[in-house]
């Protein structure tokens, strides 16, 4: 049987979307090639969200393609996610030799296009259509893709996205929002649990927005709370997180959950893109700077051990020195744990990318370079405030950095590595940190466990 090679650029719904495509290959036969130079078939799981993103994966395809096709002419190349979605055809009459564009509902359909392409049935295929129900189709996972059992999975719960903020590209790449039953997310994650699974992280694009018109409120609470609880009971499941929830979603029953459903993190990733009210207005975000600082000042109040990471774009088309200054001081007031940053990028059809007042590239370096250095001192006293502390992690495998050592993370999403070894892998244990880096916590475990 081929092998495959799939390299995925983005999110995390990215890598679950790759994630579904390779388990179905296994299960057809197919081995997971280590690198493209082995592969028989080398997938780019594709993201949209910034130029950058788009560049990095059709210089990628351009090199592969002049490389493969010189030397392994049969090798077959296919685009998939979301800018296979938003360029379709437009991809292989820029790149002749990909044989293969999957759009974001069609991921499912890899392995039998391929099997059509492999064996000479049909030479190229393009299918970024709609499919009614493709929302239910990302359900298998990998869980020994690296030789060891994973402790962690990510779960989609919904696709698409009904926001259209003026920057955004997802609702044009994942479509509308459609979210999967209850029952069908609680028995996925069933399965995982035993299959020795101690985590799951629910993705969505706005996992605050599930099951909105499919599910709706009951008993005052939210279709993605009902899902929480439910979730919540399943027996051998010791952790839940979710990423994204829009601040719009963030009602109180969220912020209660917290302190009622033991096994939901104290963490949460909220996505606030700027302080200034006049950008969050422009970019249709739906809240204010206050309405967010008091969603944190709840969370804080249920746990305040809670670690709260964000998004934030600077150089958003009209962003005045002084709208900059008010994300500074959102940062200042919100104390993120972390933040992500991204330099605004025009995006096709997106209503912000043709509005005047584009700002210059060296105006989004220079209050990128400003914003992250804040983050970082911010951040780097949050961590050196762990130094001391005993903090319960759930430890995933080896440190990324240095495999000699084990990471694992703290309910509040920072890394911790310590020594240890493949014994402690999805062990819930309590380390004592004894330094801080960047972004990165060291400890011992609190109790050595001599067997
Ligand atoms: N759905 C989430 C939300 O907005 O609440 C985030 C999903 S998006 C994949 C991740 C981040 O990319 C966004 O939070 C935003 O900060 C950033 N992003 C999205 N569009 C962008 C653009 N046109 N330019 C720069 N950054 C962008």
């Amino acid at each position: 049987m081929p092998s495959v090679y799939i390299k995925t650029y983005g999110c995390q719904m990215n890598e679950r979307d790759s994630e579904q495509v390779a388990s179905q290959l296994v299960a057809k036969g197919y081995s997971l090639a280590p690198s493209e130079a082995m592969a028989d078939v080398i997938l780019l799981n594709t993201c949209s969200v910034r130029d950058a993103a788009e560049q990095k994966a059709l210089n990628k395809m351009e090199n592969i393609a002049a490389e493969t096709r010189r030397s392994r002419p049969d090798v077959v190349l296919g685009f998939m996610g979301c800018m296979a979605q938003s360029r379709g055809r437009e991809l292989i009459d820029r790149l002749p030799d990909v044989d293969l564009v999957i759009g974001t509902q069609k991921f499912h359909h890899a392995p039998d296009y391929l099997d059509d392409i492999l064996a000479g049935r049909r030479k190229r295929i393009v299918d970024v259509a709609e499919e009614a129900g493709s929302q239910s189709t990302i359900r298998d996972h990998l869980l020994n893709g690296n030789g060891h059992k994973a402790v962690s999975a990510f779960v989609s719960i919904m696709q698409g996205c009904n926001q259209y903020c003026t920057f955004c590209i997802v609702p044009y790449t994942r479509g509308a929002e459609r979210s999967r039953p209850i029952e069908d997310i609680v028995a996925e994650c069933r399965e995982l649990a035993a299959r020795g699974v101690k985590e799951v992280t629910l993705l969505g694009q706005i996992v605050t927005s599930y099951g909105k018109r499919e599910i709706g409120m009951k008993d005052g609470k939210s279709a993605f709370v009902q899902l929480l609880e439910a979730v919540h009971e399943i027996d051998g499941l010791e952790r839940i997180r979710f990423t994204s929830p829009h601040p719009k979603g963030y009602g109180d029953d969220l912020v209660q959950a917290y302190s009622r459903l033991p096994k939901l993190v104290e963490s949460a990733h909220i996505p606030v893109q700027s302080g200034s009210d006049r950008m969050l207005k422009a970019m249709h975000r739906g809240y204010t700077r206050k309405r967010f600082v008091s969603i944190i000042e709840k969370l804080r109040e249920v746990n305040p051990r809670m670690g709260v990471t964000t998004d934030i774009i600077v150089g958003f088309p009209g962003e005045a020195e002084a709208d900059f200054e008010e994300t500074l001081s959102l940062a200042r007031e919100a104390q993120f744990d972390n933040a992500f940053i991204f330099k605004y990028s025009p995006r096709r059809d997106t209503p912000a990318a043709i509005l005047p007042d584009q700002l210059p590239q060296e105006i989004k370096e220079e209050r990128n370079a400003r914003l992250l250095q804040l983050v970082n001192e911010i951040g780097a006293r949050k961590y050196r405030a762990c130094v001391g502390q005993r903090v319960q992690i759930l430890a995933e495998g080896p440190s990324r950095k240095n495999p000699a050592r084990m990471m694992g993370r703290t309910r509040s999403n920072k890394i911790v590595v310590f020594d240890g070894s493949e014994r402690h892998r999805g062990q819930i244990m309590d380390v004592n940190v004894t330094r801080a880096g960047s972004f990165t916590l060291y400890g011992d475990p609190a109790i050595i466990n001599l067997d």
